[in-house]
């Protein structure tokens, strides 16, 4: 038997005429001689608009488990209309909650991850013929309390059904045609990309590119999941997300993604002696905030600067961490700069091929931009600028590089 899981999001299904397109699709992947697991988010925006009800309640830890119950609503109400809908395409259906399923997760509210998935009654429908239809972004834990894995979900509930099952690939539909090689609401000429490695999209998905929930492509990539990417408004055969493959032709640079979503802090005055790090990032990370790039100097006069970033949203507090810090530590100041835009230059090409970060940094000189902090790994290369040449730095970087050119 081989098996598909489809996954569709909240455009996809916005209404009851998109989610009748949506059967149609399922049908067709049936006809082809493939059993079908289907995964849906809300509808539309719903999932926003519980969100802004919880908001109005007051969400704080001790209303998150009732923030889950609420939020997992809005995925009921898909996975039912598109049940009924193909039943009344004449099809056998059946929809499921994530509890139903049992996708079993941990007892994290709202960021919960997944334990363990049971497929007995997949299994059993797809035998029989049933379209089997499961809500998205959700799960149980071993309490049967409802729990969710985090905002776009839906991705990982999709690949980790696709892996349990041993599907033949995870179908992922969306409003676009696939992973482009830049978003193309910033860059004009962004194009569509056939083929990325899972590397290569978790480079991508982790710098800020949109198109895929991060943890989905963590367990893709663990799993060797062929991933696909693709439109449920056209015929485009859209993007396939696999292993490296000896034949592939290697751009040197496959994407560019960012994120204007955080922020930068600096401590001057650092005394440069063992321990300092740990006593600046130790309570950060005691307050459970994720630190992501980090910049710190040795010095000629003993003291250094020490600068990091961190989601925007945590900004804030982290500012009032390190006021504390600073006293402790007697370093200078907290500098702090939340309008800052971080820019990834990713791909495997990268591997073989010398000059690619400096050819970025003249393509950023060329146009003025300052570059404020400097990250890399083996397929990427970050580099953090003010956000307001972000839009510039972007469409320069994907024109020199030529990602416009197929096999660029
Ligand atoms: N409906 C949820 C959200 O909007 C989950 C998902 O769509 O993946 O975040
Ligand atoms: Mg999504």
């Amino acid at each position: 038997m081989s098996v598909i899981v489809q996954k569709y999001g909240g455009t996809s299904v916005a209404t009851t005429t998109h989610i009748e397109n949506v059967a149609r699709r399922v049908i067709a992947t049936k006809q082809a001689g493939h059993a079908v697991i289907v995964v849906v988010s809300a509808m539309g925006k719903e999932t926003d608009r519980l969100d802004g009800l919880a908001r109005e309640v007051g969400v704080n830890e001790e209303t998150f488990r009732e923030v889950d119950v609420l939020m997992t609503t809005g995925e009921q109400v898909s996975v039912a209309l598109l049940a009924m809908t193909l039943i009344n395409m004449g099809h056998k259906a059946r929809s499921y909650t994530g509890g139903q399923v049992r996708m079993l997760t941990d007892s994290a509210h709202t960021r919960a991850r997944l334990l363990d998935i049971e497929t007995d009654r997949l299994r059993s429908d797809l035998k029989d013929g049933v379209i089997a239809v499961v809500a998205g972004y959700q799960g149980v834990d071993t309490e049967h309390n409802i729990t969710t894995l985090g905002r776009g979900g839906s991705d990982t509930t999709a690949v980790a059904l696709a892996c349990a099952i041993g599907a033949e690939e995870c179908q992922i539909y969306t409003d676009v045609d696939g992973v482009y090689t830049a978003d193309p609401r910033v860059c004009e000429d962004a194009r569509c990309l056939e083929r990325l490695t899972f590397e290569e999209m978790l480079e991508l998905a982790s710098q800020g590119s949109r198109v895929l929930h991060t943890r989905s492509v963590e367990l893709a990539s663990k799993y060797q999941m062929p991933l696909r990417v693709s439109s449920s408004f056209r015929d485009v055969p859209g993007t396939l997300i696999s292993k490296e493959d000896e034949s592939m032709e290697q751009a040197i640079i496959s994407g560019i993604a960012f994120t204007r979503d955080e922020a930068k802090l600096t401590v001057t005055g650092v005394k440069d002696v063992p321990g300092i790090a740990y006593r600046i990032l130790g309570p950060v990370s005691d307050g459970n905030i994720e630190v992501d790039m980090i910049v710190q100097n040795t010095s000629a006069d003993q003291t250094t600067d020490f600068t990091f970033t961190v989601q925007r949203d945590d900004y804030d507090r982290v500012m009032d961490i390190l006021q504390k810090v600073v006293d402790d530590i007697e370093a200078g100041e907290v500098q702090g700069d939340a309008k800052i835009a971080k820019i990834s230059l990713v791909g495997v090409g990268m591997r073989s091929h010398a000059g690619v970060a400096s050819k970025m940094f003249k393509v950023l000189s060329d146009e003025s931009i300052n570059i404020q902090m400097i990250s890399t790994s083996e397929i990427k290369i970050s580099v953090v600028v003010d956000e307001k040449y972000l839009e510039l730095a972007v469409r320069a970087l994907h024109s020199a590089f030529e990602l416009n050119e197929e096999g660029a």
